[in-house]
């Protein structure tokens, strides 16, 4: 049978959580065996992803993890100061390791791991290019690091260096949405997770380092030739109308979920 993919999003209370979350699952929708984990940077799970994912058709795990207040990026810093989304990708390997721990060598370790931020675009092509992967998989990532792809330099077959805007000397120097793992490996290193104290572009490195080196890659996406997901990023919305009228008592309706 096809390998599961275990896709884990981090993903936090905003106005357009709800919008960037129904685009997910309904790309996720077409992809056979995939297994969304969700993880909400917050104190317990909510009712908008509790009744998103209940009524999506997905396969999923709800899960939730609050990002300590040192940790999260406050109103005004440079979103660049800390990293976002590390807790909630920690808890979800948390889960895996300690759900998929039975049977050792078992059917249940057949399985992809992929970290799929909320607010990213998504082929389907992409989760058939990783469905495959041995240990690690990558492939480029368009619209990243102020570039308008990132991605891995392939040569016979093998990643010999990085195509990147920004310190290629990086262990790995790719984006998160650039690499999947396979379950088998992320079981058989337990100790490999995020490092949230990692230096600023370190965050990808401080969880591959431990798992395989660069001559091991397997590179996806027609050797690295093509962009199948792009790290786009949604628009704040402004509220300055809503802000109007809810002051004269006329604000949209506070019981329709947006
Ligand atoms: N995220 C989170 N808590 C936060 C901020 C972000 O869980 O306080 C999640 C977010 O929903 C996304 C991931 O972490 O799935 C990466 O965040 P973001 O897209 O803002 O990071 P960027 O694209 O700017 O690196
Ligand atoms: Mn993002």
């Amino acid at each position: 049978s096809l390998p599961t993919i275990y896709v884990i999003t981090p993903t936090y209370a905003r106005l357009v959580q709800k919008a960037e979350l129904t685009r997910l699952s309904q790309t996720f929708l077409h992809v056979p065996n995939l297994h969304w984990i969700v993880v909400e940077d917050s104190p317990h799970k909510t009712p908008l992803v509790s009744d998103l994912l209940f009524k999506s058709g997905l396969t999923y795990t709800h899960l939730h993890m609050l990002t300590a207040k040192d940790r999260k990026l406050q109103e005004g810093d440079p979103s660049w100061l800390k990293p976002r989304g590390v807790e909630q990708r920690n808890e979800a390997l948390r889960w895996l390791r300690e759900d998929r721990r039975v049977q050792p060598g078992g059917d249940r370790q057949q399985g992809v791991v992929y970290f799929a931020d909320d607010d990213n675009t998504y082929s389907v092509q992409i989760f058939e290019e990783m469905r495959s992967t041995q240990r690690v998989s990558v492939w480029p990532v368009g619209l990243v690091g102020g570039m308008k792809f990132e991605s891995p330099v392939v040569e016979g077959g093998k990643v010999v260096r990085f195509h990147t805007g920004w310190r290629p000397s990086r262990p790995f120097p790719m984006d998160m949405a650039g690499f999947s793992v396979s379950l088998k490996l992320v079981l058989a290193n337990p100790e490999a997770c995020f490092d949230g104290e990692a230096p600023m572009g370190f965050l990808e490195s401080s969880f591959l380092q431990g798992l395989v080196t660069m001559d091991e890659l397997e590179p996806k996406a027609d050797n690295c030739s093509k962009v199948l997901v792009w790290h786009t990023r949604t628009e704040k919305p402004k509220m300055k109308r809503e802000e109007a009228l809810q002051a004269q008592g006329l604000g949209s309706d506070p019981a329709v979920e947006v």
